[in-house]
């Protein structure tokens, strides 16, 4: 296996003449988990987007898994992207399930149709990703039946059931009610306990603080400082870093 899992050099974003990444470079090693930080518009869930394939890049390079997705703004084929795609899984802010699926069959579609799984081999694999998930008994329910912790937790499992090499989070808690936020960091928690190498954007700072090994601090399309999880949130360098954290702070 590759030694950089995620590789981002000089990733640059504009949306017409609005530029909203420049110059952003970072790597993820194989297990571990990197943070990031930074507050609303500052580009995180576009650089995400970017990684995932769900938007193009205006410039840059990014590897996954030491395959080359995009080299100087420059794409690789369709059949090559095809295969880098399914190494990254993406979990979203607001659990995009099929609302006309039940929970099984949201967590057995990409398998079947993507993977090329047989019906029963997905099931197999979706009733043991829905046990890790405290969920086995909602298989047929649908996801207007379920609270939105437990809508996160099937996302959460449909994402692993296409078995990526790294899972990336858009604020997987800033969509649910306060006292369902525990049960998704835990999820979280446990998974980052296996050594799945994850990227995962979070407003939670203690959180981001005790799963990252690494946190990023993005503001304004740029990286302002990146470092230990422990050094940036407790003793940033930069001010704009120093700001933000206090903000945090007085806001909750
Ligand atoms: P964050 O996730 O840090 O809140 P985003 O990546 O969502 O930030 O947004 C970064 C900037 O890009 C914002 O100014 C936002 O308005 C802009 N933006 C995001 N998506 C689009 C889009 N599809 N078209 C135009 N502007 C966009
Ligand atoms: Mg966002």
């Amino acid at each position: 296996m590759s030694e950089v899992i995620v590789q981002v050099e000089n990733l640059s974003k504009s949306f017409g003449s609005l530029e909203v990444i420049r110059d952003v470079s970072f790597t993820v090693g194989p297990g571990e988990v990197l943070g990031i930080i930074g507050p609303s518009g500052s580009g995180k869930s576009t650089m995400l987007r970017c990684i995932t394939q769900l938007e193009k890049v205006s410039g840059g390079s990014i590897s996954i898994c030491g395959k080359q997705m995009v080299k100087d703004g420059i794409y690789a084929n369709k059949k090559e992207l095809h295969q880098i795609g399914l190494n990254a899984g993406l979990v979203f802010q607001n659990f995009n399930l099929f609302p006309h699926f039940t929970v099984l069959r949201n967590i057995t579609e990409a398998q079947i149709h993507v993977l090329g799984r047989s019906n029963a081999q997905a099931q197999q694999r979706g009733r043991e990703l829905l046990a890790k998930m405290g969920l086995s008994d909602k298989e047929n329910a649908y996801p207007c039946e379920l609270s939105g912790g437990q809508q996160q937790r099937v996302s959460i499992a449909r994402a692993l059931a296409l078995d990526p090499q790294v899972l990336f989070f858009d604020e997987p808690t800033s969509a649910l009610d306060p006292e369902l936020t525990g049960e998704i960091l835990k999820v979280i928690r446990e998974l980052a306990q296996e050594h799945m190498t994850m990227v995962v954007v979070t407003h939670e700072m203690a959180f981001a603080r005790d799963l990252s090994d690494r946190i990023i601090f993005m503001d304004g399309g740029v990286i302002v400082e990146q470092g230990p999880a422990q050094e940036v949130i407790n003793n940033p360098q930069q001010e704009r870093t120093k700001h933000f954290l206090n903000r945090f702070k007085e806001n909750n």
